[in-house]
């Protein structure tokens, strides 16, 4: 049986009628981790368990909260030229991954081998995805084949790491993306692209390897980490310049010959701080990492002086980069202010650094929420956050997001979409932090004034939201909301009776 719907790319895999129910099917994010992790481990995932707690460590939260994880990685597969990317997993999450895929502008197909709890538990699937990636690979379309196991084949220990390694030179790169492991879909990006790097730099041990479509540079480069607006590495080329620097490849990297381009490059600026496992690769390959982003004025004084320092940049020369960027990164803060009190909250890895450009902007930045952990590349961002009194809450759930707005009671809530429907409805503008913020530049002169625009729009919205809930003040919500228009008539005694039975059972109405 296959699937074949616009979007997909199903390859025929032979399904079992109702097959015996496996240890991991039929489970997912309602299953809750512990449960899919005790299964993950009887199926001989623990040594990938412990690598995922140590570049991934959780939070507050053991669930993913915002969408499936795994998009991070399928969309980082899907914006590259010449990959194909393939899911193993629950036809529901394929179909939930592959929609929103779509609705992000995709304009690419996913494939998916289906499987069963036949094919999952006799290990039949694992030869179904062998086979589809045989049938994949064609050196004439593709440089590489992606194929990611979401959580129910990572929980039952298929094991893509028993795929080739290549194909008629197509390179085969297996990865497990469950979301018992790995919390954000941001870090869901680090490990394709860690796998993807890893891959690139032993082939660049072993020989000769493409060159960058645009040439070699003439001046030393460096690599960027994090998936950033598209006129920022220009910003960033034109801060390097007066150092003899340039700007390198952006890691997730949109071409496989720019992850060489990338390792080529003796200084990487992690502009995003969670991408652990693409800094291990870099480590590996001798390059240093450096934290932080030319954000605003401090940061972008900061950050010159510690890429010129690690890219041994004579001090007069770095002096002589700061002098030509900063006065213009102040005039264009200077000229587009922002007054009101901001709350701030995302999943994207770059809300401290939205945060430093609201502060310098003049915004009274009460409290930074990122679902993203602590490392050591967002120290810097941390401490002058904290120099300038604001607490950054890593790991942060979005009860606690919300908890923030409700604390705080700013002018603007920036955040995830549960939180700014909930800040709207309590008549207090918010803005969505993804596609809204994190779709502007950041960086140099061209980020200092980005923000204000559509930061300053939204705050002037105040009475437009006070209106709208006068307009609305008597409509119902919750068990009254939409067109229920009557309280549903509540049975408290039948409620205490099946109360009853559960508590016999060990059991109780949160269980289900
Ligand atoms: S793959 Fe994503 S949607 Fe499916 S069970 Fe895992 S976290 Fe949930």
């Amino acid at each position: 049986m296959s699937i074949q719907a616009k979007g997909y790319a199903a390859f025929d895999a032979p399904v079992a009628e109702g097959g015996a129910p496996a240890h991991a099917d039929g489970q997912g994010c309602h299953a809750g981790a512990e449960e899919m992790q005790r299964a993950a481990k009887a199926a001989g995932n623990s040594a990938l368990l412990e690598r995922l707690g140590r570049d991934y460590p959780r939070g507050p939260h053991d669930q993913p909260q915002s969408m499936c994880p795994a998009f991070g990685s399928l969309r980082v597969g899907l914006r590259m030229r010449r990959t194909a990317t393939v899911l193993s997993g629950s036809a529901c999450c394929v179909y939930g991954l592959t929609f929103t895929s779509h609705f992000y502008g995709a304009r690419r197909s996913v494939g998916y081998v289906p499987f069963n709890s036949e094919t999952l538990v006799t290990g039949k699937l694992f030869e179904d995805i062998r086979e589809a990636v045989f049938k994949l690979a064609d050196p004439a379309l593709y440089d590489a084949i992606v194929v990611i196991n979401l959580c129910v084949p990572t929980a039952s220990g298929v094991p893509l790491r028993l795929l080739p390694r290549e194909i008629e030179g197509v390179r085969i790169i297996g990865i497990d993306v469950p979301g018992f492991g790995v919390p954000t879909h941001a870090e869901a990006k680090d490990v394709l692209a860690g796998a993807m790097l890893e891959f690139a730099r032993q082939e660049a041990m072993t020989g000769p390897v493409a060159a960058p479509r645009a040439g070699v540079s003439q001046r030393p480069t460096v690599a960027l980490v994090g998936e950033i607006f598209p006129a920022d590495p220009v910003s960033i080329g034109m801060l390097l310049e007066p150092m003899g620097l340039a700007a390198g490849p952006t890691v997730p990297t949109r071409e496989w010959r720019e992850l060489y381009a990338a390792l080529d490059c003796p200084v990487v600026a992690g502009l995003h701080p969670f991408y652990r496992s693409v800094f291990r690769q870099f480590d590996a390959a001798g390059r240093p990492v450096i934290g932080s982003a030319p954000v605003g004025h401090d940061g972008t004084a900061a950050w010159l002086a510690a890429i010129g320092e690690a890219s041994g940049v004579p001090r007069a020369q770095i002096a002589a980069a700061q002098n030509k960027a900063l006065p213009g990164i102040k005039a264009a803060l200077a000229a587009t202010p922002i007054k009101g009190r901001i709350t701030v909250s995302g999943y994207e890895g770059s809300e401290l650094l939205v945060a430093r450009l609201l502060v310098e902007s003049g915004a009274d930045v009460r409290s930074v929420g990122t679902a993203c952990p602590r490392t050591e590349w967002s120290a810097a961002d941390e401490a002058w956050l904290a120099d300038h009194g604001i607490h950054v809450n890593y790991r942060a759930s979005l009860e606690q997001d919300l908890a923030a707005v409700e604390e705080f009671q700013p002018d603007l809530a920036i955040g995830t979409t549960p939180l700014v429907q909930a800040a709207k409805q309590k008549g207090t503008p918010a803005l969505y932090f993804t596609n809204l913020i994190s779709a502007r530049p950041l960086m140099g002169a061209a980020g200092a004034g980005s923000l204000a625009q559509v930061v300053n729009a939204a705050m002037a919205n105040r009475e437009r939201f006070d209106r709208m809930r006068e307009f609305f003040e008597g409509v119902g919500e919750g068990d009254t909301a939409g067109v229920w228009q009557e309280e549903p008539v509540m049975h408290p005694g039948f409620r205490a009776s099946q109360s009853r039975k559960l508590a016999r059972k060990g059991l109780s109405e949160g269980d289900f």
